[in-house]
């Protein structure tokens, strides 16, 4: 069976390792496939192209889109577009458009809460000019001792109810999908396990997302329990959805999971690679 990772970052979002570096380390531990899936861009993609060739590993290119659904935050996967796409690109930077203002307020918010110069504190651990995220300033949050771990930066600062976090709209639903079909992507909920949702808002959701031509999602995610495995193999059925599989890596240390770590795709679901 080969190894399927569809679900990784770089500096080119809020990963730690370079795109060439993401793609050696995935090729040192045995992945096949490996999708990256920077935030709200692509920029990354040539170079993890390019590093792929010849190592005998597939690079699937891929992003990760930030959507607002009623009063949530959704992630959606992009695997197998076609990084140069107009519409796809058109639709990204106005998904970043609104980053930088955002984590100006962020900075204002844990200001009036007795943190300053976070704004400043965020930007230094950047890497990428296009994309300022709240992994950048739970780094910051972690330097300046506020917490000891950036887990505790977002429990405590970077959640909905606590000081530092901002209410964003971000892409619409229908809008995700549509730019990601437009570059000839499948569309694919990220880690659907971690929205704080009831069973029924989960249900109204993944009809919404089918509906808007949704093509899967994430079954196996370092963001799921073993029982969560099980149970969005089970949505993914009964929707008619594909079913995915990716770490979420981040970088040495960030992550629950490393590159490939990822047990097998349970039975009974189609996954996304079979219509590849
Ligand atoms: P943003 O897109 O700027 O809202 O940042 C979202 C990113 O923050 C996610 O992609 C994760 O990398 C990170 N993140 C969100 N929640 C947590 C958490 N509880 N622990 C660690 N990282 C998190
Ligand atoms: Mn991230
Ligand atoms: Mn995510
Ligand atoms: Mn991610």
């Amino acid at each position: 069976m080969p190894r399927y990772d569809l679900h990784s970052h770089s500096t080119h979002s809020d990963g730690l390792l370079a795109p060439a570096a993401v793609v050696e380390r995935a090729v040192a531990r045995g992945v096949d496939f490996l999708a990256l899936t920077d935030h709200d861009d692509t920029s990354g993609l040539p170079e993890a192209i390019a590093a792929a060739d010849g190592t005998g590993m597939t690079l699937v290119p891929g992003a990760e889109l930030s959507v607002s659904w009623e009063s949530h935050t959704i992630h959606v996967i992009a695997l197998q577009i076609d990084p140069s796409n107009a519409v796809l690109e058109a639709g990204l930077a106005t998904i970043r458009s609104g980053r930088d203002s955002r984590a100006k307020l962020m900075s204002e918010s844990l200001a009036a809460a007795g943190i300053k110069g976070a704004y400043e504190g965020a930007r230094r651990y950047v890497t990428s000019e296009r994309l300022i995220s709240r992994t950048h300033f739970a780094r910051f949050l972690v330097e300046s001792g506020h917490v000891r771990e950036t887990k505790d930066a977002f429990k405590r600062y970077l959640t909905p109810g606590k000081p530092g976090y901002v209410k964003h709209e971000w892409a619409s639903l229908p809008d995700a999908v549509g730019w990601i079909h437009a570059a000839g992507g499948q569309a694919v909920v990220a880690h659907p396990g971690r929205y704080k949702v009831s069973p029924t808002g989960m249900r109204r959701f993944l009809g919404e997302f089918r509906d808007a031509g949704g093509d899967g999602v994430e079954v196996l995610s370092s963001s799921h329990t073993t029982a969560q495995y099980a149970e969005y193999a089970a949505y993914a059925r009964t929707f008619g959805l594909l079913a995915s599989c990716g770490s979420d890596y981040h970088g040495p240390g960030e992550s629950w999971l490393d590159l490939g770590d990822l047990p097998a795709m349970p039975a009974g679901v189609t996954p996304v690679w079979t219509r590849w």
